[in-house]
């Protein structure tokens, strides 16, 4: 009952992959909109009247498309995070109460995210002009390759949710679900997911759309957002896992009835040793 599901993943992809080419072509298109503004305005400009103006007109334009890019990615990683997430959420947390394997869980993780990954896939084959679909044998050939890097990538971020949940969801005490905390990790697997989309988007306008003439340009951006999406992953894992012991630290779980510190890490389906009051009456309400 509380398991994650592989169709739900699959569906998740599916959205995501029809929906992506759509943005795509409108953040190019607004692009130039923005670029073809720029040089319209600073072409008078530069005879001598309203440099600054012009100046004015392009940071807001550029501000404008940076952050509806930002939006709707986040909106994208949303599609994820929403479904597969919180099943994956509720998956951790119910493994600890039915004393499961702690790493088998996360190689379950595996045919999850290669599901989103298929889904993406047939998304984009879907979706109107497919133009995110092969149109050469080579090309087609790549695909292979970048279907396994959004699979690893979605694990990363799945394992991320998993290793989290578990210590903050299932050690969390007292009658009242941890709702925020519900919502922090969505919000920070949201945010992972987001990061994750540039190098696999510009990697896969590559392989549809071979640029021989600046390739060395785009490949030294792709190898660069690539590496900057792992580091930023590592960075917000490390800083999750200082916060989270940091809390446990300042303020450890009390038992919400006679109030000792409980000394148990996973407080889900436990008892409080003192007076045996259950210790996560949230779970079951
Ligand atoms: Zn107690």
């Amino acid at each position: 009952m509380f398991e994650a599901t592989p169709d739900l993943a699959l569906l998740a992809g599916v959205l995501l992959g029809f929906v992506l080419p759509g943005l795509v072509i409108v953040m190019i298109t607004g692009g130039l909109g923005v670029s073809a503004a720029i040089s319209a305005l600073v072409g008078p400009a530069s005879a001598g009247t309203g440099v600054m103006s012009a100046f004015v007109v392009a940071s807001i334009s550029m501000l404008a498309l940076a952050a509806s890019l930002i939006i709707s990615t986040f909106g994208l990683a949303c599609l994820i995070s929403g479904t597969v997430g919180l099943q994956v959420q509720r998956a951790s947390v119910a493994d600890i109460v039915s004393d499961r394997s702690r790493y088998r869980g996360y190689f379950h993780l595996l045919p999850l995210a290669f599901m989103v990954s298929l889904g993406i896939e047939a998304g984009f084959f879907i979706a109107p002009f497919a133009m995110f679909s092969p149109r050469s044998l080579s090309s087609a050939l790549q695909i292979i390759p970048w279907l396994l890097i959004v699979a690893g990538l979605t694990w990363l971020c799945l394992v991320y949710l998993r290793f989290f949940s578990r210590r903050v969801l299932a050690a969390h005490v007292g009658p009242r679900p941890p709702k925020w905390q519900r919502r922090l990790l969505t919000l920070a697997l949201s945010g992972l997911l987001c990061v994750m989309f540039v190098p696999l988007i510009f990697g896969r306008i590559l392989i549809v759309f071979p640029q021989d003439q600046y390739r060395s340009g785009w490949m030294w951006f792709l190898t660069l957002s690539f590496a900057g999406a792992l580091v930023f992953y590592l960075v917000i894992f490390g800083a999750s896992w200082i916060l989270v012991r940091l809390r446990a630290l300042s303020s450890p779980a009390n038992c919400p009835s006679c109030n000792r510190v409980t000394r148990q890490k996973y407080v889900v389906g436990k008892f409080c040793g003192y007076c045996g009051e259950d210790l996560a009456a949230w779970l079951f309400v």
